[in-house]
């Protein structure tokens, strides 16, 4: 991993104000696993919060659910890990890597929230990808 990388996700880690910090109460078990995975990741808060984690060529793998991820835990229905090259609304690719959110159920649904399958998912799909090689 370069040190652009580890300093790159200190520097956004700085600057973490109290929404960060509650979400890293909230998702911090989700993030040491993805920071066990060798994944440096940070709290992102602009337009919803998910969690961002850092691969070693630079692109992103973001954790949301079926929009951001909610303030509240307990609704969370699902996981929703995507690929993409930058942090930002408009990338110019996206691959979906691991998604439990239910589609069809009843409001108030819960898909599966295990972390090892989002892991797994997540290290399987950077290994595999190709796109970010030709972004
Ligand atoms: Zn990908």
């Amino acid at each position: 991993m370069s040190g652009t990388t580890i300093e790159a996700i200190a520097a956004i880690r700085a600057e973490y104000g109290p929404r960060e910090l509650e979400a890293l109460r909230t998702y911090g078990d989700v993030a040491a696993a993805l920071e066990a995975a060798g994944l440096p990741t940070y709290v992102e808060t602009r337009g919803g919060l998910a969690l961002c984690s850092m691969a070693p060529d630079g692109s992103l793998l973001v954790v949301a659910s079926e929009e951001a991820l909610p303030s509240d835990r307990s609704r969370l229905s699902g996981w929703h890990l995507s690929h993409c090259p930058e942090d930002g609304p408009a990338a110019r690719w996206r691959c979906i890597v691991h998604d439990t959110v239910p589609t069809t159920s009843p409001a108030g649904a819960c898909g599966d929230l295990a972390l090892e399958p989002l892991i797994a998912a997540a290290q399987a799909h950077l290994a595999a990808c190709r796109r970010h090689e030709a972004a």
